[in-house]
């Protein structure tokens, strides 16, 4: 495969070359394939990544990524791992991937190998962090630049600007055929660069025809047929530091990667990575190119998601709103795979896990992101959480994000835990949870610290009615009664004040009476509750308690008296 031989240069020219430009490279190829063998799996396990560069930012597109290569990885019995992909030294930021991987384990997505959540490396395929693994790559730029595919390129900014300028009118843009000044250097030539101290790329000679076609299967989009690679892109930058197409082929190459997802702003460059694992002799991995996740807007218009226009595009925002992490997950489901709906409906309680995940069920165009739909899933996941589970997890969240509701849990978790218990367990539970944030609103009329009482009355519920219900109804309130006996003092309320307890009666002939029933626990509900609307209240008054209630009738009695 010498076709591309150039500049004068014969096999042993470039064996010199290789060892002018990479003297301290001692190991060989052969060494990293052996010390990297290929993974002991079971027939079909995959092996997947994530490769977050460390910007300290997780995007609601990194988790959606890093959860279908775990789903991909644990539906097959295979490996699910994270490297770290920091060759872009000026973007680094201090403890940026230690943020990154806590936000994605809150949601499960835990890598088996690889830098874990605490920053430490577990696994035999490592480092699993690029800026450690200088000597790995330079083995392979070694390897390319004997064989005739790279060379040193001395080209400055100023003359690849030119470069640039002059190619206004051509189809293919960039550094290629006659453009590639560098690609024929002599090795005298080289030489004599090389002793004037000027810095070089490394390039990669490429053997590409502009009239032959790359094909490819995206293992979401199917077939892919594009131009062959011709650029002779740049693999090792001037401080000896890969690019990310040629860190891309080696790391996944040794790391034994089976299917590579990542965004599918990398499509364009399938053909160089396809081209490079060829000519570095490597088995090419699958390939499945995930959308940006969108959004609609106004009528019509969709558009990405967006880290500066959405706050719901960070992973943090899903954190701090307290959505449960079990309901992302499983709303991300819906988004993800377009089955994952019917599944669910036969498989009620099945692990998210045992989902069999296609990548032919994603979305090419993108998922598209719903507010909506995701508070819809997360309520009715809580409605069907055990009190004690809404409350550890709630409290776990309210003490890193309201320290005030943590408190009023402290003071008494039994009490917490009978308040949210009430209408829960049950055929219908309540949906009034979305997200643990909704708790101190929805809770908030059970904690005289928090309760603000509002007097407002709907329906037939009048403050002359108020008045007169409420004068008889702190006669006969009493806290020990049963549910049925705190039901028939209700109805009893109705007759003497022109109501009826029959809410039928009242509709066939409503103008017969003041009102019904369903008007007098109004009165009552809003005077202990200060809304119109909230679960059981035979419960809630049951938790308030005999002087709490009375105390707040006689405050709500007052108002209305006015
Ligand atoms: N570091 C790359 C990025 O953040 C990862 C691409 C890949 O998964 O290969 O875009």
């Amino acid at each position: 495969m010498l076709i591309c031989m150039a500049g004068g240069l014969n096999l042993t020219d470039y064996k010199k070359l290789a060892e002018l430009l990479f003297p301290d490279v001692k190991k060989t190829p052969e060494e990293l394939e052996a010390q990297f063998p290929a993974r002991n799996l079971k027939e079909g396990a995959r092996v997947t990544r994530l490769a977050p560069s460390p910007t300290g930012f997780l995007h609601f597109g990194n988790l959606f990524a890093g959860t279908v290569a775990y789903r991909i990885a644990k539906s097959s019995d295979g490996v699910f791992f994270v490297r770290v992909e920091d060759t872009d030294q000026k973007r680094k930021i201090e403890g940026a991937i230690e943020v990154m991987l806590k936000g994605l384990e809150t949601y499960g997505v835990t890598p088996d190998e690889g830098v874990m959540t605490d920053g430490s490396e577990k696994g035999d395929y490592g480092p699993y962090t690029q800026s450690q693994r200088k000597e790995i790559y330079h083995v392979f730029a070694k390897l390319l630049t004997e064989k005739g595919f790279a060379y040193p390129c001395f080209c400055s900014a100023e003359e690849l600007e030119e470069i640039r300028s002059s190619q206004e009118n051509e189809d293919i843009k960039g550094y290629w055929g006659k453009f590639a000044k560098c690609r024929n250097l002599s090795l005298e030539e080289i030489e004599e660069n090389l002793a004037q101290g000027k810095t070089w790329t490394l390039r990669l000679r490429s053997p590409g025809d502009v009239n032959n076609k790359c094909i490819f299967e995206d293992m979401i989009r199917g077939k892919i047929e594009m131009q062959e690679n011709v650029i002779d892109a740049v693999l090792l930058k001037t401080d000896g530091i890969p690019t990310y197409h040629f860190a891309h082929a080696v790391d996944d190459h040794l790391m034994r990667t089976t299917h590579v997802t990542r965004g599918d702003e990398w499509i364009a460059s399938v053909p160089l990575h396809i081209q490079l694992f060829k000519l570095l002799g490597f088995k090419l991995t699958k390939y499945a190119h995930i959308a940006p996740i969108m959004k609609t807007e106004g009528e019509t218009g969709k558009r990405k998601l967006s880290k500066r226009k959405d706050p719901e595009a960070a992973v943090t925002y899903y954190i701090e709103e307290g959505f449960p992490s079990e309901a992302v997950n499983e709303y991300m489901m819906t988004i993800m795979n377009s089955n994952f709906e019917d599944w669910r409906k036969t498989n009620k309680e099945a692990d998210i896990n045992s989902f069999p995940f296609n990548f032919k069920k994603m979305s090419a165009s993108g998922a598209l992101f719903d507010m909506v739909k995701l508070t819809d899933v997360s309520k009715n996941i809580i409605s069907t959480m055990k009190a004690e589970k809404v409350v550890a997890l709630s409290y776990e969240w309210a003490k890193g994000y309201n320290q005030k509701l943590a408190a009023l849990y402290e003071k008494d978790m039994e009490y917490i835990t009978a308040v949210l218990n009430i209408d829960r367990e049950n055929k219908k539970p309540r949906k009034d949870i979305s997200k643990w944030s909704d708790i101190e609103n929805y809770v908030s009329y059970m904690f005289d610290e928090i309760f603000e009482p509002s007097y407002e009355l709907c329906g037939n519920a009048t403050a002359e009615l108020a008045v007169a219900a409420l004068e008889k109804y702190l006669e006969i309130f009493d806290c020990a009664d049963t549910k049925d006996e705190w039901f028939e003092k209700i109805k009893s309320l109705c007759e003497p004040l022109g109501c009826t307890a029959n809410v039928k009666e009242y509709k066939q002939n409503p103008e017969a009476f003041k009102g019904h029933v369903g008007d007098i626990s109004t009165v009552i509900r809003v005077a202990l509750t200060g809304r119109t609307n909230t679960p059981d209240l035979y419960a809630i008054t049951a938790l308030l308690g005999q002087q709490r209630v009375k105390e707040r009738l006689q405050k709500a009695l007052d108002f209305y008296k006015q």
